[in-house]
């Protein structure tokens, strides 16, 4: 989910060069498109996708799970060894992110039988599929937030943050502790069901059997049931949902025309909340004695105004785990991680997820230590299906938005988590054209985390769907952006790539004035018209529809940004160092050599020994490099104008290289 917590660089740079059509004189012979046999691809990069807009395969305009599917070459072509999908679930809106079923799939974006087609073919290809999920809220269309509400006696009440008086209520909930009242995340809703009470006119009610049940029919939900009560005393009343003006059929089975029909009559057939309206006994029945009308009257006794936490708005209402020190035991927890369950057996291998740091809190109060505890059991709780049918552990990162010392004690229960400042200093670093800070940076970093866990995963990105596009940050200058993916398929960690961003996208999210959808812009292929485009309503920049940007156009053009992650992901899933290294300093060009600021040096070295220099100069002056005490005759993989002579290396501006030690 979206947060605000740095400031973006203004964007003052005018796009001289679309990505799509600059030619780099420096070009490399035109590479085929890679491919990799399975097990190959050692780099652990992996595509974070939008189901919605990247491939559409039944011409709704909508994305679907067979859609990404077809185009699984092209992700293979792109050495990524793991897809981090949208969320997958069924939800109100079309990002995804107000869950309705955890347990079901989205139909528009095909069946569970499309999913497992879907897992089985990119595992053939050695990708494998993160599930995002959404543990800090549920959709306010979620049926348990629904039934929390209808009925406080409901078990669904205890799932959410519900109270009658939030400035003070919000102390109950134990997994608030230390969290600061905020009234702009609390939001009024009726709780209760209106009550329909039945009774005569002019002639007595029977009930017939207390066991019977009367199904109604309410415009658009068809079959719902309902519970014939009998309140002694004569009175009986039914209760159901009423949200505005619906009709209302009641029967004594289920199955249309079986048993006998009690409705309004023709002119009274809506009613309305507050009103009272009559029924019409069709043709007569044991059930409703005599061919009396009877009335419905409608009241709001059992309702009243209740408030419920939802950081994220109104439609997004929190769930409450309770004591998180249990929260193994706690039953929203629980019913969750079955639903994981599912989705580990049909074959996934991790989940990315949303929003942690708001789990315990809201948006700008929350409750880290608590977190740490409750990601800790829900880690454990989901490892331990999988480890029932895997050797290895579980995947999981998590989104935990704040700088790298914030994250750090997040590690203690989760093996991932993204690294916002990567791009943070690295978009400094292209925009600022100096580089001779960004490995003391980055290896400070890291020594946060590994101090919290022996193996921790900084997951490494440039933005994501969140976040304005890097292309606008960089000023969709194309050379600052292929010196993106060089650094960031150079550098420690395990890379994520966000659809698009390989070619080239655009476009400013809502933070910066422009619009969430605008960074969510479809996949075109080969021409504009298969987008997906169907989800986005109309939210597009028309721009980035444009055939030139295409797959197919970059595939084509050796110069183009596609071409540049073609080479630098097959270099570092070629490359042990790459892949799996670790960052250390170089000893001439550091942080420490101002005078060659723009230059960002550093090793990789992997638990084997292998070792590599990686190189970049983000200047726009060429520089030559005395790297006597380094070697120089086995290079890995270049961009721009890289010459070496005898122990120098000069690197032209913006140009990046990486020497096998
Ligand atoms: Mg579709």
């Amino acid at each position: 989910m979206k947060k605000v917590l740095y400031a973006i660089i203004p964007v003052v740079f005018i796009l001289l060069l679309a990505a799509s059509c600059d030619k780099d004189p420096q070009i490399v012979p035109a590479d085929d498109i890679p491919s990799y046999a399975t097990g190959e691809k050692q780099g652990n990069i992996t595509y974070q996708l939008l189901i919605y807009s990247f491939a559409d395969s039944d011409g709704d305009g909508i994305g679907d799970f067979n859609g990404i599917r077809n185009h699984l070459d092209y992700l293979d072509a792109l050495g990524v060894s793991a897809l981090w999908l949208s969320p997958a679930h069924p939800a109100d809106s079309y990002h995804g992110y107000d869950v309705t079923d955890y347990a079901a799939l989205n139909p528009k974006y095909g069946t569970e039988a499309d999913f497992k087609a879907l897992i089985d073919a990119a595992h053939a290809k050695g990708i494998k599929i993160y599930m995002d999920y959404v543990l800090n809220h549920t959709g306010k269309g979620h049926p348990w937030f629904s039934e929390a509400l209808a009925d406080e006696s409901s078990p669904y009440r205890e799932w959410f943050l519900i109270c009658d008086n939030p400035s003070s209520g919000w102390r109950n909930f134990p997994m608030l502790n230390g969290y600061s009242y905020n009234s702009g995340e609390w939001h009024s809703a009726t709780s209760g069901a209106p009550r329909i009470t039945i009774s005569a006119t002019s002639e007595p009610v029977t009930t017939g059997s207390a066991s019977w049940n009367i199904w109604t029919w309410i415009p658009g939900q068809n079959g719902k049931e309902i519970s014939f009560v009998d309140d002694g005393g004569g009175n009986y009343h039914i209760v159901l949902e009423i949200n505005g003006k619906q009709g209302l059929l009641l029967r004594r089975d289920h199955s249309w025309d079986a048993g006998s029909k009690f409705g309004a009559s023709a002119g009274e057939f809506t009613i309305t909340e507050g009103t009272s309206v009559s029924l019409v006994a069709e043709g007569g029945d044991m059930f409703f004695t005599g061919s009396g009308r009877y009335r419905i009257n409608l009241t709001n006794v059992e309702t009243k105004t209740v408030y419920y936490m939802g950081a994220f708005g109104s439609w997004m209402p929190d769930i409450n785990y309770g004591d998180v020190s249990a929260a193994e035991s706690n039953a929203c927890f629980m019913t969750l991680a079955s639903s994981v369950d599912k989705w580990v057996g049909m074959g996934i291998d991790g989940l990315r997820l949303d929003a942690v740091k708001h789990i315990c809190g809201g948006m700008n109060s929350f409750n880290n230590a608590s977190n740490v505890t409750f990601l800790g059991k829900w880690y454990d709780r989901c490892n331990a299906t999988y480890r029932k049918t895997h050797s290895d552990d579980f995947y999981m990162v998590a989104e935990v938005w704040m700088d790298a010392k914030s994250v750090a004690p997040y590690y203690k229960s989760l093996p991932a988590c993204f690294e916002f400042d990567f791009w943070e200093r690295l978009k400094w670093v292209l925009n600022q054209r100096t580089g001779c800070y960004f490995c003391k940076d980055l290896t400070g970093y890291r020594q946060m985390y590994s101090a919290v866990r022996s193996g921790a995963i900084a997951a490494t990105k440039l933005t994501n769907h969140d976040e304005t596009r890097a292309a606008t940050i960089l000023g969709r200058d194309s050379a600052k952006l292929k010196q993106a993916a060089a650094f960031l398929l150079s550098a420690e960690g395990q890379p994520y790539i966000y659809q698009g961003e390989e070619l080239g996208y655009w476009g400013k999210d809502s933070d910066d004035g422009g619009r969430d959808e605008l960074v969510r812009t479809p996949i075109v292929w080969e021409s504009a018209s298969g987008a997906a485009t169907g989800d986005l309503g109309g939210h597009i920049d028309y721009e980035l529809l444009k055939d030139d940007i295409s797959v197919k156009n970059q595939q084509e053009d050796a110069g183009s940004l596609l071409h540049t992650y073609y080479k630098w992901t097959r270099a570092r899933n070629s490359c042990k160092a790459l892949a799996a290294g670790t960052m250390s300093a170089h000893s001439i060009y550091n942080d420490s050599n101002t005078a060659f600021g723009s230059i960002a040096a550093w090793y990789m070295t992997a638990s084997g020994g292998e070792k590599a220099l990686v190189l970049h100069n983000v200047g726009t002056e060429s520089k030559t490099l005395d790297l006597s005490g380094d070697k120089l005759d086995n290079q890995v993989v270049s961009l721009g104008e890289v010459k070496v002579s005898g122990s120098s290396v000069t690197l032209g501006a913006s140009s990046s290289v990486v020497f096998m030690q």
